[in-house]
């Protein structure tokens, strides 16, 4: 496979992105060296009522596992969650991931086979989420250059 630098560009500013919302919501992420799931095997993320850990690694798959954490969040975790099968929930999770790694440049192509209205409903709530912080993020610049254009 080959990683375009686009790719990692990409991938760090959707990695601050999501962070910045994790933040917000009050959604803790921890970093991690090893990391072991439940069952003692060894896990790139987990994600719980207490929030998120990931494992450190290179930029695409921390972000591409933050991602899929947040989908753990969004879709089996929680007062809101639905049960499905263990099998469903990691299709779920791998597929919310692919379509934000796609839709923000990372790399790789959603299986849109695999869009169920619960992938497309997290998908679109968490692109929203971000958004919403790029939003922010200009309103931000706006105030800063009408401070700046005041100041002449
Ligand atoms: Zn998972």
């Amino acid at each position: 496979m080959i990683v375009w630098p686009e790719q990692r560009e990409n991938a760090e500013r959707l990695r601050r992105r999501l962070l910045e919302m994790c933040n917000r919501r009050g959604v803790p992420v921890r970093y991690a060296r090893e990391l072991k799931a439940q069952d003692g095997k060894p896990a790139w993320g987990l994600a719980n009522t207490d929030g998120i850990e990931i494992e450190y690694a290179d930029v695409l798959r921390e972000t591409s596992t933050l991602v899929h954490e947040l989908a753990h969040q969004c879709l089996h975790i929680g007062p809101g969650a639905v049960e499905v099968s263990r099998r469903q929930e990691e299709l779920e999770a791998e597929t919310v991931a692919a379509v934000l790694l796609e839709a923000y440049g990372c790399g790789g192509q959603a299986p849109r086979e695999r869009f169920t209205p619960r992938v497309v409903k997290c998908s679109n709530f968490l692109i929203a989420e971000i958004e919403l912080e790029r939003g922010l993020d200009i309103a931000q610049s706006l105030t800063n250059f009408t401070a700046a254009l005041e100041a002449i």
